[in-house]
């Protein structure tokens, strides 16, 4: 029997988790993560990596499209998903094998099997009953299926990731990050896809100048927008899938994904009966230092719902480590995460959007549109969008949006421009990249549009 007390015991073993365990074991603490699923959770295993792998496949298509205008002749081809997924699988194996390594070169103990609390800092993993003083729950979450009756025949992201053909038709339910990007990923490999989604554009929550021009851009790739109706049923038969929406219209297709959100892991683990306070969605309820209502119980990640991303829960897991193990206290700051979404092209923003930002007070607002070279000498139609959102009174940069190639690079390094608070006047003294597309956003001269300042002068 191994002495199990620890002085930390991780509950998932994901991105956030994985950090927070080897922070802590940094800083000297003997650690224990107990894993029911593969090491690496959702964004390695069925997430974000694969994902981006299953965009790069897609990517081809116009690349070799393009390829023509460039000189290049007979290039061509057939994609065989089976290959890719083959590919694909070998890959995941690989960095959950990076994952494993990290952990033990940590000296963090991993432990296989669905953990269950048991109170007084006791965490029972299968027939094992572990010991910590401090507990973390970094579960995640998963694909949500209450939205209306029928989802669950549909696949999620977890089963479109594991595809090893490419469906003739393709029915996307959502407008979110997942449906958009699987919209956009599998239009390219060929599925003909709907997109069907129940606001007016997809991505609510985004600068709407983004949201426009991405609807512009997946019809440009061929997929059909079915947005501006709510939905009511989802029903399959031999045929395939019916969506029934509440205008009385009908949706098919031979497969159906659905996307209409996540929900974070906290049932059948005992938190309810230890008294943790849970919200409405089910997710763990914390303070800015992630301690849950419950002395000994923190919880990071998706788990929480507070930005449902990978680099914030791991932001998250290593300030938590470093708070209670590394008398270092440190906390996340929210307000300012940059995030992109890989459709084709992809988008990416930091930052208020021009709506919030008026909402506050004057703005001045400065864009650019263009063909980019490389697609404008293939012949291509596609457009990059570029908006900064400035701050009408003193000048600081308070959002910047972008859809077009290379959007989520430009705009992860114009995020750290954000974060030490710029302004548009150390926009303009920084010189250019030439030729880029980024330089665009240092070459940006006079505002497009001024919100805000006719109010304040009249009230002077
Ligand atoms: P989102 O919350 O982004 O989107 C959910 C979508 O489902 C919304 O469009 C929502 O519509 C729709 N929906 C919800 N309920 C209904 C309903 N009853 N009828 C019709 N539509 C409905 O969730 P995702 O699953 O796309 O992504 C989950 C999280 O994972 C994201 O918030 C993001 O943080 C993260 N993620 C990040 C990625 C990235 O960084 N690139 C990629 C993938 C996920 P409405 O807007 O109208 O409410």
């Amino acid at each position: 029997m191994p002495n199990d007390r620890h002085d930390l015991i991780v509950i998932g073993a994901g991105s956030g988790g994985v950090a927070a365990a080897r922070r802590a074991a940094a800083h000297g603490a003997k650690v224990l993560i107990a894993e029911a699923d593969r090491v690496g959770g959702t964004c390695v295993i069925r997430g974000c990596v694969p994902k981006k792998l299953m965009m790069y496949a897609a990517e081809f298509a116009r690349t070799l499209h393009e390829a023509d205008g460039f000189g290049w002749s007979e290039v061509g081809g057939r994609f065989e998903m089976h290959r890719w997924a083959d590919a694909k699988a070998a890959e995941i194996a690989r960095l959950e094998g990076v994952y494993r390594k990290l952990l033990a070169d940590s000296g963090v103990a991993l432990v296989a099997g669905r953990a269950m609390l048991n109170g007084g800092g006791g965490v029972r993993i299968g027939d094992r009953l572990c010991h910590a003083p401090r507990v973390l729950v970094a579960t995640g979450g998963a694909p949500a299926f209450d939205a209306f009756a029928g989802l669950d025949t549909a696949m999620t992201s977890n089963e479109v990731l594991e595809l090893r053909r490419v469906p003739p038709t393709l029915l996307v339910i959502g407008g979110g990050y997942v449906a958009c990007e699987f919209a956009s990923i599998l239009a390219g490999l060929g599925a003909r896809v709907t997109l069907a989604f129940r606001d007016t554009l997809p991505l609510r929550g985004f600068d709407a100048d983004l949201r426009r021009r991405l609807a512009q851009a997946l019809e440009r790739r061929g997929v059909v927008l079915a947005g501006g109706v709510a939905m009511r049923a989802l029903q399959r038969d031999e045929h395939g899938f019916e969506l029934q929406r509440t205008d009385g219209s009908v949706l098919r297709a031979a497969a159906a994904l659905n996307a209409t959100g996540r929900r974070p892991n906290t049932a059948g683990m005992g938190l309810e009966s230890l008294g943790v306070r849970l919200d409405a969605r089910g997710a763990v309820e914390v303070d800015a230092d992630s301690r849950s209502s419950v002395p000994g119980l923190w919880a990071i990640g998706d788990v929480t719902h507070r930005v449902n991303l990978t680099p914030v829960a791991i932001a998250e897991g290593r300030a938590f480590a470093d708070t209670e193990f590394g008398r270092r206290p440190t906390r996340v700051d929210h307000r300012t995460v940059a995030s992109a979404v890989f459709t084709d092209p992809p988008l990416a923003t930091v930052g208020l959007t021009e709506d919030d930002a008026v909402a506050r007070g004057p703005v001045d607002v400065y864009e650019s549109e263009f063909r980019p070279m490389k697609t404008a000498f293939a012949g291509g139609a596609e457009r990059t969008y570029m908006k900064l959102v400035v701050d009408g009174l003193d000048e600081r940069v308070l959002g910047v949006h972008m859809i077009g190639a290379d959007a989520p690079e430009i705009v992860q390094s114009l995020a750290v421009a954000l974060t030490c608070g710029a302004t548009k006047r150390d926009f303009d003294r920084t010189i250019a990249v030439h030729p880029t597309a980024a330089e665009e956003f240092v070459l940006m001269r006079e505002p497009v549009r001024r919100h805000g300042h006719a109010a304040r002068e009249s009230a002077v």
